[in-house]
């Protein structure tokens, strides 16, 4: 696979070039195609091998056109992870027509993320004691969300963030996709795995 077979607008295929993703790296090979099937996945994937674009792809795919609500979630365990996943996302949505993004993170103050949201927001990143908060005070709306990701799982698992995790994926429709990324995939994420993937793809970076 090669990005400029994709099908990605023009404005992404830029994006990719200026950000010096030439090549697709192990993990984006696997999993761009995947996710842009609509395959749930569940991705043995360390950080510095390029997972992060492997999910963005297909996240911002599944979230062109779709203006009104937010139709991707990208669960992450810290802020400062967030934070990256927002500006490599922003990066490649650049010139893309009506696509923001909405960081939910603890650590920094609620309303001015809440203000963004209420703006049109397709791609949410966040993590999940913030989204949960925001959620029981209904104020973000997840009925539009097509596709889920999970990122650093395993960090989710070692932060005690499973049953967090758990609730805020009852928010969102029963028919999304999820892509699952995990540095390692030991049983307790095999467990997670097994109840929020479908018939997942099994990759390794
Ligand atoms: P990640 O594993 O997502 O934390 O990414 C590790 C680093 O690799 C980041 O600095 C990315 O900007 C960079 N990167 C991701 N994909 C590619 C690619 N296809 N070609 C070159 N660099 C990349």
């Amino acid at each position: 696979v090669d990005f400029e077979h994709c099908g990605f607008p023009e404005a992404l295929n830029l994006n990719l070039k200026a950000s010096g993703y030439e090549v697709p790296t192990p993990i984006q090979m696997q999993m761009v195609p995947l996710g842009l099937l609509g395959r749930d996945v569940l991705a043995s994937a360390d950080t510095g091998s390029g997972k992060t674009a492997a999910f963005l792809l297909p996240v911002i795919m599944r979230a062109l056109f779709q203006s009104k609500m937010p139709s991707a979630l990208v669960l992450t365990p810290t802020r400062e992870l967030a934070i990256q996943i927002e500006r490599q996302a922003k990066e490649l949505m650049s010139g893309l027509p009506r696509m923001r993004t909405a960081l939910l993170v603890g650590g920094l103050p609620a309303p001015p993320q809440l203000h963004r949201l209420r703006q049109r927001v397709q791609v949410v990143i966040a993590t999940p004691g913030r989204l949960l908060d925001i959620i029981k005070q209904s104020s973000v709306e997840l009925g539009g969300i097509k596709i889920v990701v999970v990122d650093e799982a395993d960090t989710m698992l070692k932060m005690g963030f499973q049953q967090q995790v758990l609730d805020v994926l009852e928010n969102v429709p029963r028919d999304c996709q999820t892509l699952l990324a995990s540095a390692t995939i030991p049983a307790s994420i095999e467990q997670l795995a097994s109840q929020l993937l479908r018939d997942p793809v099994r990759i390794i970076a």
